[in-house]
Parts: structure tokens; sequence; C-alpha cells
């Protein structure tokens, strides 16, 4: 795939006047801010020195939302009005979502849209809105440290986020008032941190654990551009699930009557604190009184710990095989180590032993992603005299239109980098058809039944024609944020249509992961549905047309038994079309062709006839002589 350097607008006209930019890392279990002063990216504290903001939002009082630190001091106390890891909910529906909502002990109210929104002392609150809470702190923290309005704001997401995905990450930028340049995959933002794509070329391996997800990527680093060759991972596998398993452990050390929803917060958080101890101390001890009463202190040793999160460990480096394979790629050139949990000895020592490399830890792997955004930002807002790289993401599924008989017509193929735009012409079907129904669709299968639809349009005012006359453009635009736009004009008229697609749902990796499965192993089945489809149409076509023609002209070309003839071919091709022996439908609509050439060739002459009837003689004298 030829990869496109695309010059960015907006470069600051005068050199050395600095806009003010930052980068945000908008994470599950914490968020931070970073910008680049003196030529260095460096992440923003607040006023207590503290840059990490845990990504929790309570909403008990009704003095407004309480963000961070403070909102997770209240989360044992009112676990149902304390927000955390709303980044799972975000731009993901209501039914899609409510698994993950029940696990969390959230209850979900219903919007209009279908969207997620959790139920809360202080009225129903969207992820957006939740997300906007965070944002808004940051950029608090930003202006008051920049001394200014933010001039503009780089975002991360996952790599594997979706359209729907993306566009509420923007949303909630634009409630909190953040101008947003540009959403940027969070492994590209790592690698640009550890100033990766000043290589020439390369493969990379960002391997990031945070607090509840686990994400693998390769990217592969070409010309300055970095290309995302395969994402991976498990959403629910990340710090959390080590502090569970501390949590389990200490229960079957120390058995007591079930927990309360709140002790059970508080054991959580002192398991956590035991675990992040560990990764630098040997040994730690866990004083289990402090949440049930008369029960004893436990020590937990290093030793037990690892033994306790190796399978956890285990199932990260199944997912970097499969990674790799998906990838295509058997050796990486670097690996980069992201979020918290990469801390833990075990965890980088595994990581080492799968790549056989010893993975980058320099940067804080807490901060390394808003630093690398940062840079970015810097780029974008226009402080670097030098162009410098820009950074382009691939789509991670193709999308296309369903043309006639149901049937996928792929616009812009799956791995395409964005931004894209690509542009396909389309016809009409029937004659006199003034009006095209244009159906989005995302998926790599062959059928719009088996593929997901995003959006519906209409172009209408096409001027009536005969079927296949029209030519209609329709363009798929992907911006740099992974968002769709699909717009449709009529070539005569210049009649047109378009839609922005923001999907009611996003899809979560796994589901890519099916989706893409599903297109591998029914790869034969679809490619005889295809078949089966477009040969159902032939049929139809040829069968409209007939009768089109018999009404018009039948009695008066054709005789009675010639008539009855083709009726009974055409009957028959009718109930044959609708069974699956796409050889038999074949070969019936080949005979009726034939069956029908003698009645095509007498309408023929009598409509050459007609167009002559009213010519003169010596008109059609110099006609001829000519
Ligand atoms: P996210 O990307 O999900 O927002 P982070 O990258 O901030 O998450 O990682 C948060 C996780 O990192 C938490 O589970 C936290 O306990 C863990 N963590 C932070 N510091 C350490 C440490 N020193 N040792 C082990 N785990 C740590
Ligand atoms: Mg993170």
């Amino acid at each position: 795939m030829a990869l496109l350097q695309i010059a960015e607008p907006g470069q600051s006209p005068v050199p050395h006047q600095t806009k003010r930019a930052v980068g945000i890392d908008l994470g599950t279990t914490n968020s931070l801010v970073a910008t680049v002063r003196g030529g260095r990216s460096e992440v923003l504290s607040d006023a207590e020195g503290q840059a990490m903001l845990p990504s929790v939002v309570n909403y008990s009082s009704a003095d407004g939302a309480r963000v961070g630190a403070v909102a997770q001091a209240l989360s044992s106390e009112h676990p149902a009005d304390t927000l955390v890891s709303v980044k799972r909910f975000m731009g993901r529906g209501r039914a899609d979502a409510q698994q993950e909502a029940e696990r969390a002990h959230y209850q979900l109210a219903d919007n209009e849209e279908g969207m997620v929104s959790f139920v809360t002392t202080q009225g129903t609150v969207s992820p957006v809105q939740a997300s906007a809470e965070i944002l808004s702190v940051l950029e608090t923290r930003a202006r008051e440290a920049l001394g200014g309005e933010i001039e503009g704001a780089v975002i991360t997401v996952p790599a594997y986020f979706d359209d729907a995905q993306r566009q509420a990450t923007k949303d909630a930028a634009t409630l909190a008032g953040l101008p947003v340049m540009r959403l940027l995959n969070e492994p590209t933002a790592a690698a640009v941190a550890y100033g990766l794509d000043s290589g020439e070329e390369g493969v990379i391996a960002v391997y990031d654990l945070g607090g509840g997800t686990f994400d693998i990527s390769i990217l592969k680093l070409h010309r300055g551009v970095f290309e995302v060759l395969a994402t991976g991972g498990d959403t629910a596998l990340g710090g959390d699930d080590l502090d569970a398993a501390v949590a389990g452990w200490a229960l079957e050390q120390r058995p007591c009557a079930p927990l309360s929803g709140g002790q059970h917060r508080a054991l959580r958080s002192m398991a956590r604190k035991a675990k992040e101890a560990l990764s630098t101390g040997n040994s730690v001890d866990l004083p289990i009184a402090e949440i049930v009463a008369d029960a004893q202190s436990l020590t937990l040793s290093r030793v037990d710990f690892e033994a306790l999160i190796q399978p956890l460990v285990k199932r990260t480096l199944r997912a970097c095989r499969r990674c790799l394979r998906d990838a295509g790629i058997a050796a990486v050139d670097n690996v980069v180590m992201v979020g918290g949990s990469t801390r833990v000895p075990l965890v980088r020592a595994a990581v080492a032993d799968f790549f056989e490399r010893k993975p980058l830890t320099d940067i804080d792997p807490d901060r390394v992603v808003a630093m690398g955004a940062a840079i970015q930002a810097d780029i974008l807002v226009g402080n670097r005299p030098e162009g410098d790289l820009l950074l382009l993401d691939v789509i991670p599924l193709s999308l296309g239109l369903e043309t006639m008989g149901g049937l996928v017509e792929k616009i812009v193929p799956r791995n395409t980098t964005i931004p894209v735009t690509r542009a396909q012409e389309f016809t009409t079907f029937k004659d006199g058809q003034t009006a095209l129904a244009v159906h989005i669709v995302q998926g790599e299968r062959e059928l719009v039944s088996d593929s997901r639809s995003l959006a519906r349009f209409e172009l209408r005012g096409i001027p009536p024609m005969v079927a296949g006359a029209a030519r209609i453009m329709v363009t798929f635009q992907v911006d740099a944020d992974g968002l769709l736009n699909v717009s449709a004009q009529e070539a005569a008229t210049g009649a047109e249509s378009s839609v922005t697609v923001k999907p009611s749902f996003g899809l979560n990796d796994e589901q890519i992961t099916q989706m893409l499965q599903a297109s591998f192993s029914h790869a034969a089945d679809d490619k005889n549905a295809r078949q089966l489809a477009e040969q159902r149409l032939d049929a139809e076509q040829l069968l409209d047309g007939l009768e089109a023609a018999l009404a018009a002209d039948g009695s008066e070309l054709l005789s009675q038994p010639e008539c009855e003839a083709l009726h009974r071919l055409m009957k028959e091709l009718r109930e044959q079309a609708a069974s699956e022996s796409i050889d038999d439908i074949r070969k019936l609509t080949e005979q009726l062709g034939r069956a029908s050439e003698a009645f095509a060739a007498r309408r023929m002459d009598k409509s050459i006839k007609q167009a002559l009837s009213g010519v003169s003689l010596e008109a059609l004298d110099q006609e001829v002589s000519e």
C-alpha cells in the first residue's frame, strides 16, 4: 500500500511565536496532560504536584462533579455515583455495554439514541459527559500552567477505537471546550515519545498493560510514517486483575463473612497498593484488620505474588503471538513498554524473553503516551518550522456499500492508511429510476446481511434514464481521526447528497477480530453467495425487461404459441431463481435469452420503422446516400 505524505494546513506564519498546544492521554484508569516546553516534552502536574489524574468522576454532590483522587476517595461510600473506567463505555450502545455495567454495579439509563448513560443521584450522565469532566480538569491545569487558552490539543485513543468511539472522544473534548487538532493512536504516541519516528525503517511492538486493558500493537515505520500493522489484546485484562488476584489470595488466607460493596472496594485498593509496592520491594504487609475487624495482617512475598499473576502474564504473551501472526512479522526491532502495570518486574522479564529484546522502559510508562501526544500537538499547531512528520493510521475494517442483490462493494479496504478519499462510479438498476438508496456497511464479508450497517441515505433527483445510463459518483472520505463522510453525486444534474457516519454504537477489538475471523472462515461460502446473488440479479433483470416488452408489444409481434412459450420459460426461470443452484439459474437465463432473441429483433425493426415514419423520403434518401 502506498503511503502518501500529506501537508498539514495551518503552519505558523511566524516561526518563533509558540502556540499553546497540549497532548492528552485520556486513560481508562488515569489521565494526563503534557506539553512541549523548551524543546522538551513534559507532563503537567496539579497544585499538589500530582501528574496523574485518576479517571474517576463522582456525582454524589449537588455542587457538581468531582474528578480524580477526591472522587476516588468517595468511591467506597458512593459506589453507584462514582464512575470509574468510563472509557470502556465511550461510543457504545446500551445493549452492547449491559454486561460491563453490571460488572461495575452501574445502573444504566435509557436514552433516545440507544447509547449508554448512567443513573446517578444527580441525574443521568453519559460517558461523554463524564470524560468531558476529566478533560476539563486537565484543560484548566494546562491553561494555568501555560498562561492562556489552549490553542490545540491532541488526544490519544486506543488503535482499535472505531468511528463511534473516536467521535465520542471528540464530542467529550468539544464539551470541555478543548480545540482538538487530532486524535492519535496511543501506541503511535508512545513510539513518538521514544523518538522512534526519527529512524528510517523498523518494526515496533508497543506493549501496553494499563489498569483494565491490555493492548498490543505492531507498528511499521516507513519513511517517517507509522503504519499500524496489527492490533490485539484483551479489553478485560490489566492491573485491576492483578489486584483481584491479590485480593482473592487474601480472602483465601483469611476467610470471612461476605464483604459489603464498600469493604470490597477497600480490599481492592489495599491489594493495589501491595502490588505496586512489590514492583520495588521483596515483600509487603496487608493490614486486613483495617477492613475486616479482628482479621490478622498478611504478608505477601514477591515470589508468591509472581506465582499468582503468572497466568495473567502468559495471557498477554498469547495475545502478542497472535498479533505478530496477524501482522505477518517474525521479529521486531523495538519493544516499547506503556502503562503502569509494565512496572511489574515479572512483566518486563516475560516481555523481554518473548520478543528476545530488552524493552524500552526509560520513559515513565504512565507518561509516555501523553508525552508523545504533546510532541505531535506541538508539530500540528505549527511550532516547528520544519514540516516534520505526519502520522498516518489505518482503518481496522473495510468500508463499502450495498449493491443490488444484497452484495457489498468494498470502497476502502481494511488497513488503508488514513486520511483517504476513494470514489467509485455506480449506476441505476431500473429504467426511469430517479433515486438511489446508499447503504454504507463495514466488514470483510461479501453479503450485506453479514456486515455491520453504518448508515443509509438517499440520492434523489436523478433524471429518468434507461437502466445503467445514469452515472453516480460515490465518494468515501475518511479523515485523519477515522471519521467517515460519504457523498453521492449524479453527473448530469450535479444532484448531491451526503452523510457523515456516526454509528449508533461501536465495536470493541474483540468484535473486530471476530468479524475478521468470520470473513476468513467464510471466504469460500461468501464467494459462492456472491455468485448466486449475481446470477439471480441477471435473471431478474432479464425477466423484468421481458415483462415490460411483452406488455408493450407481445400481442402485436408474437403469435399466441410464441407468447405462451416465452411465458412458460419465464415462469420456470422465476422458480429456479429462488433455488440455490447457480448453474441451473445461469442455464435457464441463457435459454430464455436465446428464446427471446427473435422477439427482440422484431421490436428493433418496429422501433426503427416508427423512428422513420415521420421522416420525408428526400431526407431518408440523403441519409442513405451519405
Ligand atoms: P490506563 O492506561 O488504563 O489508564 P495506567 O497506564 O495509568 O492505566 O496504569 C494503571 C495501572 O498501573 C494500575 O493498575 C496501577 O495499579 C498500575 N501501576 C501503577 N504503578 C505501578 C507499579 N509501581 N507497579 C505495578 N503496577 C503499577
Ligand atoms: Mg493507558
